[in-house]
């Protein structure tokens, strides 16, 4: 299989983190036949000091031409001062709306290894694996009118059919490929709109037999998702309820540094780290690249359509972080922390031993 990447490092700990997930995705691109094209270009800052402009057309092309977008991370101090238009971070958005990608997939696992992180207690944790999705270009932060007045503001909040159920279906087929169980979150008992979301949702599930459905208020999917997020597989949101609902489950997984995401079109795909360009530690090789990593795992199960791959990355972050490597933000307290690239390589370690495990185990005796 043929597979164009465009690599976006971005700024501050981006090319750090990037570094690490380009090897592994190498790794994992040779064993699973997978002849990787990959170009790389400026974005952000980066792109700023270079072209003056976050997002050039050149960069966009790229993107373009490649079956799927890595994306390290944007923004820091040296431009901040800069007029809102010209910032880095438009560079993002730029590029979710050229690439038309309307759906955020969040997963929020917690690995046995790393069930202390989390600020919640580990009986309620553990065994923690679900994935936000949450639609991203419509609902209440694009809806028509909208303003404010001396006396008033307002907002729409309106769906239309065809976004409720290509969101529904990038949900379900998820689903397919997990625990197929979807839990759709809305506000039925309030708003109309909600209504028709879950009337759409139920309708698309029709083609998915095999995948539950269960609908949940927004209010009542935020205290479970606390109370015990384990019970979750996907979750199936609007835009608004998900950009809530995604950081809170980030938060019981307790690292912002092993989060990845993916951003998905009807076209194109783009994959990133949920955590920023983390200055305060940029340039010195201590930053945590699972996320990045995991972003790495997301394409290879999402756009390769390889969830084996991502399986077995999954299973080698899990056993370096079992065998006690750590990164500084992740370190248990006695422990001595792993650079980023010590990190990267105990990562592409693991996955070697797997994969030879698989070999003599496929292999008849
Ligand atoms: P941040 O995510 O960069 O950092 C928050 C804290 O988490 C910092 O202490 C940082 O050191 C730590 N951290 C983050 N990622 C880590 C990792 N992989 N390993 C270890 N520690 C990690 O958020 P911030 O400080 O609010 O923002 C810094 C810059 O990043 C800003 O310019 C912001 O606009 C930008 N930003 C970019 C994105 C993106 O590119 N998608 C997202 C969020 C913030």
């Amino acid at each position: 299989m043929k597979f164009k990447v465009a690599i976006l490092p971005g700024d501050g700990i981006g090319p750090e983190v990037m570094d690490a997930a380009v090897a592994i995705m190498e790794t994992l691109a040779q064993e699973y036949q997978v002849a990787l094209e990959v170009s790389s270009h400026l974005v952000g800052g980066a792109s700023i000091d270079e072209y003056d402009s976050p997002l050039i057309d050149d960069t966009l092309q790229a993107c373009y031409d490649s079956d799927a977008v890595l994306l390290g991370s944007i923004g820091g101090p040296r431009w901040e001062g800069l007029p809102h238009d010209k910032k880095p971070e438009r560079a993002l958005l730029g590029l979710r709306e050229a690439l038309g990608l309307y759906s955020n997939l969040r997963p929020a696992k917690v690995y046995p290894a790393m069930v202390e992180a989390s600020s919640l207690k580990p009986e309620f944790v553990r065994d923690t694996d679900l994935v936000v999705v949450r639609e991203l270009t419509g609902g209440i932060y694009f809806g028509e009118p909208r303003g404010y007045d001396a006396q008033q503001g307002w907002n729409t909040l309106i769906y239309n059919r065809e976004e409720v159920e290509r969101i529904a279906r990038v949900a379900f087929d998820l689903a397919g490929r997990r625990r197929g169980q979807v839990t759709s979150v809305d506000k039925a008992n309030v708003l109309e709109s909600s209504q028709f979301w879950r009337e759409v949702v139920h309708e698309v599930q029709g083609d998915y037999p095999d995948v539950t459905l269960k609908d949940l208020y927004v209010d009542n999917a935020t205290m479970q998702l606390v109370r015990q997020p384990s019970q979750f597989d996907v979750i199936l949101t609007q835009n608004m309820f998900g950009d809530i609902l995604s950081d809170a489950a980030a938060m019981v997984t307790g690292s912002l540094g092993m989060l990845p995401s993916a951003s998905l079109g009807e076209h194109y795909a783009l994959y990133e780290p949920v955590h920023g360009s983390a200055p305060d530690i940029a340039g010195q090789n201590m930053a945590n690249p699972l996320a990045m990593i995991a972003s790495v795992g997301m394409m290879f199960g999402t756009t390769c359509n390889l969830p084996q791959a991502e399986q077995i990355l999954d299973k080698a972050i899990e056993i370096t972080l079992a065998d006690g490597f750590r990164t500084a933000d992740i370190v248990a307290e006695q422990g001595e922390p792993v650079s980023t690239t010590e990190m990267r390589d105990r990562i592409a370690e693991s996955l070697r031993r797997l994969m030879e495990e698989k070999r003599i185990t496929a292999s008849p005796a």
